[in-house]
């Protein structure tokens, strides 16, 4: 999720690289009543990547992952993505166990990876991070280097996936942000001549679009799976699906 705020509203005011030291160590939330795994809504949004490793981690699908409410699908800047599901009576992810830790530690998602880091997106193609003001109340925080906190074991491969995957949402948000414009313009108007065109043409009317969009990221970096046997070929299998999507898409 894309927030438009100031670093300073956001964050201690710093940017950090990978290499940075960050006062971002929770000592594992030892000792920490809050667990921030409950009430989170569904701000966990995930990417292609998170799925994969979850549904490889688990023997699942993301149809399944859905099926058993572990996940669900919101409309996040217009474009339809999964994010954890918080449990309707305890309010708390579905992966969090009766002990209060994590049940999917290995393959929990880059939201919760990163957490209290985040990503500032200084424009389309390169970020830095940040500590969020106010997400951890630990008092005391250690620290530690940024790429040791994320556990960016998968190295400059996964960076490019996540610029990649920024781009490509940042294109179909503006895709999307266009189309709705134009489904406005023409409720405004709304004119008999149009109404005929809407219903006689062959082509799609501008919510239909806003919905192949939708269906489309959602069933081909979701739905559809991956062949991948490991990480590095998973990056190599999404780059190839995102290119492949500019020309579906019609967005090249
Ligand atoms: S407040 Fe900080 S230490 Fe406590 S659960 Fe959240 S991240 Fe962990
Ligand atoms: S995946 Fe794990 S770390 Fe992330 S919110 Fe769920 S229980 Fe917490």
């Amino acid at each position: 999720m894309i927030r438009e705020e100031s670093l300073s509203e956001i964050s201690d005011g710093r940017l950090y690289t990978e290499n940075d030291m960050v006062r971002a160590d929770t000592g594992n939330c030892a000792g920490c009543t809050q667990v921030c795994c409950r009430g989170m809504e569904s701000s966990i949004v995930l990417d292609p990547y998170d799925v994969y490793r979850l549904t490889r981690r688990l023997q699942t699908t993301f149809d399944k992952l859905l099926d058993d409410k572990k996940i669900e699908i919101n409309i996040v800047d217009g474009i339809m993505l999964p994010n954890m599901k918080m449990a309707p009576d305890t309010n708390a992810c579905g992966f969090l166990g009766k002990d209060d830790r994590c049940l999917i530690h290995d393959a929990r998602p880059g939201v919760c990876r990163l957490f209290p880091l985040g990503r500032y997106w200084e424009n389309e193609s390169s970020y830095k991070y940040i500590l969020q003001k106010d997400q951890c109340h630990k008092p005391g925080l250690s620290k530690i280097k940024v790429k040791k906190w994320i556990d960016m074991h998968e190295g400059s491969a996964y960076e490019h996936f996540i610029v990649s995957w920024h781009k490509y949402l940042k294109r179909t948000e503006a895709a999307v942000r266009e189309l709705a414009a134009e489904c406005a313009s023409e409720q405004t108007e709304n004119t008999l001549e149009e109404s005929r065109t809407q219903t006689s043409g062959s082509s799609m009317t501008p919510e239909q679009q806003i919905r192949v969009i939708c269906l489309y990221t959602l069933k081909t970096f979701y739905a559809a799976g991956y062949k991948a046997s490991d990480e590095n070929d998973f990056f190599s299998e999404i780059e190839d699906r995102i290119s492949k999507a500019y020309t579906d898409l019609g967005m090249e």
